[in-house]
């Protein structure tokens, strides 16, 4: 599986701001690269019946994407190409993470979060516009993966739940036009739903 950085430009960009997402570009690239979890797609794959050779190019991008309607996107797949985009979460959010979380937990966030990303985008190139299966699957997957490197420890189940429900939560909040509160609003739903789930 060919990953790859894709520098965009960052010309508009503050310093603080291209310094950060090229340390988060590199962070998820070696996220992904990792032994542990190269040899879990391939597993998954080989499961799925998806060949390994329609994964033409997987991208890490630099820069964040969101739709119009204000919500971030995680990955994005062309199932014609075969061609798999992964996206940064915003500075804004990592900011606020890192506040309420601490760093361990922002980079345990950041690198799973990808790698969940990969595997629902994966998933795309055999069950194409089928989302709930996709959905559904991407979940499993990731959860066994999780299981197989540390066992149920409160960080995984932590990660597990941030990365899950931070996107249900994300749909369900309202757009007020600017990113800012919405943002907190969205970590303030994670945090409720996570602090839920240790009791
Ligand atoms: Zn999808």
């Amino acid at each position: 599986m060919r990953i790859s950085v894709d520098h965009e430009k960052l010309e508009n960009f503050s310093q603080n701001h291209v310094k950060f997402y090229l340390k988060y570009s590199s962070f998820v690239f070696k996220a992904l690269k990792k032994p542990s979890f190269q040899k879990f797609l391939r597993w998954m794959l080989k499961k799925e019946k998806i060949e390994a050779q329609i994964v033409r190019a997987v991208q890490v991008k630099v820069l964040p994407f969101r739709r119009k309607n204000g919500n971030g996107v995680a990955g994005k797949c062309n199932t014609a190409r075969g061609r798999i985009r992964i996206y940064p979460k915003t500075i804004k959010f990592c900011q606020i993470f890192k506040q309420k979380f601490g760093r361990n937990n922002l980079l345990a966030y950041a690198g799973n979060r990808a790698r969940a990303a990969l595997i629902h985008e994966l998933l795309h190139l055999k069950y194409a516009e089928d989302e709930k299966t996709v959905r559904e699957l991407a979940q499993d997957y990731f959860c066994t993966f999780t299981q197989k490197q540390c066992s149920q420890s409160a960080r995984s189940l932590f990660i597990y739940t941030m990365i899950f429900n931070t996107k249900i939560s994300g749909k369900k909040a309202p757009s007020n036009g600017s990113n800012a509160p919405r943002t907190k609003l969205m970590l303030n739903e994670t945090c409720l739903r996570a602090s839920g789930f240790f009791r």
